[in-house]
């Protein structure tokens, strides 16, 4: 089933990863829930940060800085943008590579408001000298910086009004503990359910006007690979199908036909997932194989393959990281189709003679 090997070959039809890291076009954005109420699943998330938010309305003040993290596509983003709506404050967006040095960040943070949420995606790829500059910032509201240079350079510290941080990373291990340490709340958002992805789908598909029924939602829900956004692209896709080659409806069977057509197989898995255990199961026996010799054997980032395939096929069971390497699980042969060599088998493991 895997497309097969096809290194350094970009995917034309490859709609879920591509768009799991793309940004909002703005057909999107109507789609992006704008309060809590709105937000559907996540729900210890959700009543944690309702708490949290409260008690910030009860005080007068602003929310604690929050950080959220999880794969791409799941509402990192969607939450920062309710905090702002619920404070009624308005949000400054930004993300970690674009502050490129100390400045960038001092001139955003210079014209924040009393109460503003200021968004930092990809948090953890902040540059150090401008992490060095979010600490006094986060901590105690001030500015500190560097008027001049050489010897008659001085630092001076300005007020800031109280804000709130609110930092998106999908990689929670490589954010620095002082920084982590200044986030008064965190939360890790998982995979959605098929239940909560169909209500999701329903809710958008009203927004668009496309009509849908609930099976058919919850065809499309099982194969959105736990995220939101997954999802809502396969709603314009499968929506694509219903008005050309359908009554314009979306059925169970439109929309199996249709992702059908578009290369999602029924557990979710676009062409790039089963492509990297395609090589796994095929050319690696299963592994044990290192994260940047897969990355080059289906042509693809590492950084793609770690921050967006392995937590989905992680957490259906398919694929171990293992301090060796990435292995294949039975699940995964199965699903692939290809027998698993025995434990023991040498032959299966040409590489590792
Ligand atoms: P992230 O920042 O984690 O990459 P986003 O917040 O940008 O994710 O979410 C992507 C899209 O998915 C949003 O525009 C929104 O349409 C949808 N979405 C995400 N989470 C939810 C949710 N819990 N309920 C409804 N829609 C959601």
């Amino acid at each position: 089933m895997s497309g097969g090997p096809t290194p350094g070959g970009a995917d034309e039809q490859e709609i879920l990863v591509g768009e799991a890291i793309a940004g909002d076009t703005e057909l999107d954005a109507s789609l992006r829930p704008r309060r809590l109420d709105d937000f559907v699943g996540q729900a210890r998330t959700k009543e944690q940060l309702a708490l949290v938010i409260d008690g910030a309305r009860a005080r007068g003040g602003a929310v604690d800085h929050l950080l959220f993290s999880g794969p791409p596509g799941l509402g990192k983003t969607s939450l920062a943008g309710i905090v702002a709506a619920e404070m009624q404050a308005d949000m400054r967006a930004t993300s970690g590579p674009a502050l490129e040095r100390a400045g960038d960040l001092a001139a955003i943070l210079s014209n924040v408001q009393a109460g503003d949420v200021l968004f930092i995606d990809e948090i953890h790829r902040l540059p150090r000298v401008v992490e060095e500059i979010l600490y006094p910032a986060m901590e105690d509201f001030s500015l500190d910086i560097v008027i001049g240079k050489g010897p008659g350079a001085r630092a001076i510290r300005l007020p800031l009004p109280p804000f709130t941080l609110v930092g998106a990373t999908t990689r929670t291990g490589l954010i620095t503990s002082p920084l982590r340490d200044r986030f008064g709340y965190s939360a890790t958002l998982e995979f959605y359910g098929a239940e909560d992805l169909a209500e999701i789908l329903l809710r958008s598909a009203a927004i668009l006007g496309v009509p849908v029924e609930r099976v058919g939602a919850q065809q499309i829900a099982a194969r959105s690979r736990g995220t939101p956004r997954i999802a809502n692209r396969l709603l314009k896709r499968v929506r694509d199908y219903a008005e050309v080659r359908a009554g314009g409806v979306i059925t169970d069977d439109v929309a199996a036909s249709a992702l059908e057509l578009f290369d999602i197989d029924d557990r979710g898995l676009d062409r790039l997932d089963r492509r990297v255990l395609g090589q796994l199961c095929r050319h690696f026996g299963g592994g044990p194989v290192g994260l940047s010799t897969l990355a080059v054997a289906v042509g693809e980032e590492a950084d793609t393959i770690e921050d967006v395939v392995e937590p989905f096929l992680v957490q259906q069971g398919m694929l171990a990281r293992t301090p060796r390497g990435r292995v294949a699980t039975r699940a995964a042969f199965d699903h692939i189709g290809v027998p698993q060599p025995h434990a023991g088998d040498e032959s299966a493991f040409p590489l590792f003679q």
